[in-house]
């Protein structure tokens, strides 16, 4: 079932009241076009009556695909920081739903859904992209990681994510991407050869493949952000 509430959002622009129908439990094998909408970034976006700006409320909500095997909790980049709580928290939400808590028929879904979590509409809309393009988003991240260390001056602050944005034939199309809006800085092309590498290389990437995958925030992003920082 997909969970709805009404909530009043003020307009970044003119300060009106915007009535938004918040979505915080999407079921994307019931509502397929929900997840239709998050791929095409209409999803909680609407323009202000008042003034029509345009505007897009901060994701909050868990996201679950059985047919695709995904179960991943959204929270705003805002809270990106609180990344290691939210991470336990995550984890527990899942094990209570479909894991080691959850009752046998539960359990027995859950053991086709890998637990995400994410921060903001791109990173959801990432782990989307990845599924229909059938990249494993462990890899995914450590192909990031290797395109970052190829580069003289990654466009890297806090501000910016790196997010694969598409698949094109053989190459993989990742954005720097202004986190707030979701403006795209720069496009960058990069050979799915790359990706395929480090999918075959099980020795080279072990450490940094078993530190994304320790925990439910798959995301290079934990490396650099302070409590990632000691791990
Ligand atoms: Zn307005």
């Amino acid at each position: 079932m997909s969970l709805f509430r009404p909530v009043s959002v003020p307009c970044p622009s003119c300060g009106a009241s915007v009535e938004f129908n918040t979505v915080f439990s999407l079921n994307a094998d019931r509502r397929p076009d929900l997840r239709v909408a998050v791929l095409n970034g209409s999803f909680q976006r609407q323009a202000c009556p008042q003034c029509n700006t345009e505007f897009r409320l901060d994701p909050e909500l868990t996201y679950l695909d059985v047919g695709r095997g995904q179960w991943i909790g959204v929270f705003p980049v805002a809270k990106l920081d609180q990344w290691k709580e939210l991470e336990a928290q995550t984890q527990a939400m899942f094990n209570k739903a479909y894991g080691d808590k959850a009752s046998a028929a539960a359990r027995e879904i859950g053991a086709g859904l890998k637990p995400r979590l994410v921060f903001g509409w791109s990173a959801l809309r990432e782990k989307l992209v990845a599924v229909e393009q059938g990249l494993d988003d462990v890899i995914l991240e450590l192909t990031k990681a290797a395109m970052v260390r190829g580069l003289d001056e990654p466009p890297v602050d806090a501000g910016t994510e790196l997010r694969l944005v598409a698949a094109e034939g053989d190459s993989l199309a990742v954005a720097w991407l202004v986190s707030a809006n979701e403006e795209v800085k720069e496009m960058l092309r990069v050979p799915r050869s790359l990706y395929d590498e480090i999918a075959a290389d099980t020795t080279g990437w072990s450490a940094l493949h078993e530190s994304l995958s320790a925990g439910p925030f798959v995301d290079v992003t934990r490396f650099l952000l302070p409590e990632g920082a000691a791990a």
